[in-house]
């Protein structure tokens, strides 16, 4: 491929951004850039960001626009992810976030931003079941759970339940999505890059209904 992909995905939490992300990272050759994962390494840094950070996170709060939007902005400038391309997970979470994004990335414009649909029944019950390495942060679950004894089968790290997988932290942070992040469906449609597929099926399904989408995406950019 000629370009990067320059894309971000939206979902509520427990859609299943994480492994998708990871998994079109691979396929397109560009980082993916995920908020949540880098705060929680600030966390588990104890730096100063990080020790601010984690009461917020816990209680399933949002981290303030400015600070998340500077983190980002260090991280898209390192090798070059700015220019080269990249995939956005968990950011923008606010349209004043999605704002200054555009204004990060000015004069190029995002190519797609991925809405994965699931119904809140199925992310509750994923979200009550997800499990995480501490390590490299990737997601298992209790009926999918590493190999051997909750040690993860990528880097050996320790697998656990996530400090805000919590109900009442969950439940926040649904109701802030539909507070927050809902409004950026409508911001990026407006702007004519949103499309939604079904998140609803196998992990690989999945995969194929987004690389379908960015496929054509960077297509038509490639056209015009
Ligand atoms: P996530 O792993 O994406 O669910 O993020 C975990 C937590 O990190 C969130 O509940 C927020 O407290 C914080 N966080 C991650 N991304 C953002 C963001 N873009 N804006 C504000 N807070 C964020």
């Amino acid at each position: 491929m000629s370009r990067g992909a320059f894309l971000v995905i939206l979902g509520k939490q427990g859609a299943g951004k994480g492994t998708q992300c990871v998994r079109l990272a691979r396929n397109y050759a560009v980082p993916h850039v995920a908020t949540g994962d880098m705060l929680r390494s600030e966390v588990r840094a104890k730096t100063e960001l990080g020790l601010k950070a984690k009461a917020a996170m816990d209680a399933g709060e949002l981290i303030p626009d400015e600070v998340v939007t500077a983190m980002v902005a260090l991280r898209l400038d390192r090798d070059g992810a700015i220019s080269k391309g990249f995939i956005l997970d968990g950011y923008p979470r606010t349209v004043a976030q999605a704002e200054q994004l555009d204004t990060l990335l000015e004069p190029r414009k995002l190519d797609l931003v991925i809405d994965i649909e699931v119904p809140t029944g199925v992310v509750l019950r994923r979200l009550a079941a997800r499990r995480v390495c501490l390590d490299c942060q990737a997601v298992y679950s209790t009926s999918s759970p590493p190999k051997v004894n909750w040690t993860c089968d990528i880097c050996g790290g320790e697998v656990v339940q996530r400090d805000d997988d919590t109900e009442v932290a969950i439940l926040r942070r649904l109701n802030l999505y539909e507070e927050e992040t809902a409004p950026l469906i409508d911001f990026y449609s407006k702007k004519g890059i949103l499309t939604t597929i079904n998140g609803v099926g196998s992990t690989e399904v999945v995969t194929q209904r987004m690389i379908k989408e960015i496929d054509l995406a960077l297509k038509n950019a490639g056209d015009t």
